[in-house]
This record gives C-alpha cells, structure tokens and sequence, in this order.
C-alpha cells in the first residue's frame, strides 16, 4: 500500500462503493477507527445519509455522490465493492440498473483497481448458489440459478461480477479478493428494506401481522453485522494469492416459522402470523459451509442470532 503524506499523517486511503448502504456504513465506521482515510461512494439508491452523518465532520471521511455504472477516478489504495441493492423488492425495482450496477461497476472498479495496481475486494452473495441442490453450500458448489427469473438481474450480475474480477485477475493480474456474502442483518437495515429481518421485527413492534412467504419452511443462515465486517477486514489483509471466492456466513440454520418465532418472543409482540404467496424462485434452503473462511481467515461469527436481534430490535424501536 502506498503512504502519503496528508500534512498531518501517513494514511492509506480506502474507497467504499456502496458506502452510505446498510454493510458499507459499517464498514466506513471500521476503516476510519482503525485509522485510514476512507472515500465513500454512493447513488442513494437505497442507501440512506443518516447511515454515515456521524462521520461527515471527520477529515478523514469524504462523501461522494456517484453511480458505479459510470467510471470514478480517485487515488486510492483499496477498494471495497459493496455498491448494489441487496434486498429483493428494491433489486427487482429496477431489474436493468441492477444488472448493470453489478456488471458495469465490476468493470469500472476493476479498471481503477488495474489503474492504480489497488487491491479490490468484491461482496458477493450466496446468491450465486441460487436454490442450490448442495447443502450446506461450499465454494466449489457452481449454483442452482434461473437465467431469466426474477432474481436473476441479481444472480447473474453478481455471477458475471465474479467472472470479471476472475478475468482482470488472469489477464491484468489485478489483486482481487472476493466474499459471498450469506444473509447478514443488524442496525441500519433500512426500515422498510423487504427483506426478512427487518420485516418481522417492524411487524412485531407495529403489532401488525407477521408475513410469512410460502409455508414459512425454507430455511436461512443469519450472520450479525460485525461478525460480517470482521471477517471482509479480514479477507481484504489475507495474503496475496488468496482471492476467493469465500463463503462469510453465520452457519447456524433456521426456518422462517423459526425466525418469526424469535423475533415474537424477543420483542414481547403478540403479532399474528400470516401466510402469503412464495416469491418466484426463492430458494429453499441456505447454510454456509465456512471451512474455507475458517482455516484461510481464522475467522468463524461469535454473536448469536438472539445476542443479534437484540440489538437489531433495540435499534428498530427508535423508528417507532
Ligand atoms: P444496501 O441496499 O443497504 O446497500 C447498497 C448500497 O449501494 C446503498 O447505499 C445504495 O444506495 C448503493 N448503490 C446501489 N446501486 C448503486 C450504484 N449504481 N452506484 C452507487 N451506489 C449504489 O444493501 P447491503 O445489505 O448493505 O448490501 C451491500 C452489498 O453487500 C451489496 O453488494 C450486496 O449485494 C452485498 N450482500 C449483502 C447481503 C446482506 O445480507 N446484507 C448478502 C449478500 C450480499
Ligand atoms: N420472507 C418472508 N416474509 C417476509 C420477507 C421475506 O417469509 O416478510 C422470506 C423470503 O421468502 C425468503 C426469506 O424470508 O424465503 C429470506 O428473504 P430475504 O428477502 O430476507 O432474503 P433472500 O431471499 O434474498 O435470502
């Protein structure tokens, strides 16, 4: 990494996309307490200012309004790709920009990154495993996905993202790293996101019914924000010749009727369950298999899915 002078310290300079979302806001926090300058890069899409305003007098902190679909140039020494709605009401809201959020900022990150020789890391998702057929699911699992459904702008942006950072690696030799991403949750989850924690937990404490999709059976790995951003510090400083791709999840297992269950009798809610039509092609089962993660990152989550929704459920009732 290089070091610069800034007048008043030597500071690598890291540039966030996606930065002002629910997992790029943390991370921003985690990068300027460890001490480095941190670029912040968003469109606002989904990402909210109040996730990083805590951060805007900090001098070490720069906010930049900006598409990753179109090129950004700026000196900076690692890149962190987090920009791309991630829940599945705001993906499908705009199925093309989704794809091209994916794909033409994959390819505007990278040629920055071949540019400024920059280690660049790449939030993947276990979405790349689709409904997957292996479980749990390892690395070398190529996935169960529908090409042209309606998760696909999703799946298969974030499929071709892997195959271009793959491809700069081989071809330019760009440091890439990459994490597929298993259902993480916390605070600043947007309110209304749509996806399943902050759903049942709003529902919860509105007193309003608890949506269940389909028969509440399919099941999903939760993993608590700072486990998660533990482990992409981790990953971004694992030795070079270790890309990826790496399952980061919490392995622990549990169906929605599970979760919906947690989430009532944390929040002392007497909320009733309802059941509502399964969302095209969404997939039946989801574990993490973190062997990989484990040995090449030493890194396994620490924080339990109640220990977690504790503090996701204190921090949701401030919007009530
Ligand atoms: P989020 O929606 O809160 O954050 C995404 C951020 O990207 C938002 O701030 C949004 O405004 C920004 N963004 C979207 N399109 C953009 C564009 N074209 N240019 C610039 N900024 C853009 O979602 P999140 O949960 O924080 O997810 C962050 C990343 O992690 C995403 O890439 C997502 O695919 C990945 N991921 C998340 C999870 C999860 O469970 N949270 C799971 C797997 C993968
Ligand atoms: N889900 C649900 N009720 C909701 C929102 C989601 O039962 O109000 C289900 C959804 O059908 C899926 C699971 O919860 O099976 C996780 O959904 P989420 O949107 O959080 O993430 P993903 O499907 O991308 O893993």
């Amino acid at each position: 990494m290089i070091k610069r002078d800034r007048g008043y310290a030597l500071v690598p300079r890291m540039l966030v996309t996606g930065g002002a979302g629910f997992l790029g806001s943390h991370l921003c926090d985690r990068l300027i307490k460890a001490g480095f300058d941190c670029i912040c890069l968003d469109n606002f899409f989904t990402g909210q200012k109040k996730n990083i305003a805590h951060l805007l007098k900090n001098p070490f902190f720069e906010l930049v309004r900006h598409d990753v679909t179109f090129p950004y140039y700026a000196e900076v020494d690692r890149i962190y790709n987090f920009a791309c709605p991630a829940s599945p009401p705001h993906y499908q809201y705009d199925p093309v920009q989704t794809t091209k959020t994916s794909v033409h900022g994959a390819i505007n990150m990278l040629g920055l990154a071949k540019r400024l020789h920059a280690r660049i890391l790449q939030a993947s998702t276990s979405e790349v495993y689709g409904d997957p057929v292996v479980h749990p699911q390892t690395e070398d699992y190529w996935g169960n996905v529908n090409p042209i459904g309606l998760r696909s702008c999703y799946d298969e942006g974030k499929r071709c993202a892997e195959t271009l950072f793959f491809d700069y690696y081989r071809q330019n030799n760009v440091d890439i790293k990459i994490i597929r991403i298993f259902n993480t949750y916390g605070p600043r989850m947007h309110p209304d996101d749509g996806r399943v924690v902050s759903n049942f937990i709003m529902q919860a404490l509105r007193g309003e019914d608890i949506t269940i999709y389909g028969n509440g059976e399919q099941t999903r790995s939760f993993c608590y924000v700072d486990d998660l951003i533990d482990a992409v510090l981790l990953m971004m400083d694992s030795p070079a010749g270790f890309s990826g791709p790496v399952n980061i999840g919490n392995p622990g297992e549990f169906s929605m009727l599970e979760l919906a269950d947690k989430v009532l009798c944390l929040t002392g809610s007497s909320s009733k369950l309802v059941f509502r039509a399964l969302p095209q092609d969404d997939p039946k089962q989801r574990k993490p298999d973190i062997t990989l993660a484990r040995n090449e990152l030493g890194w396994s989550p620490k924080i339990s899915l109640e220990d977690g929704l504790k503090e996701t459920i204190a921090y949701f009732r401030g919007f009530l």
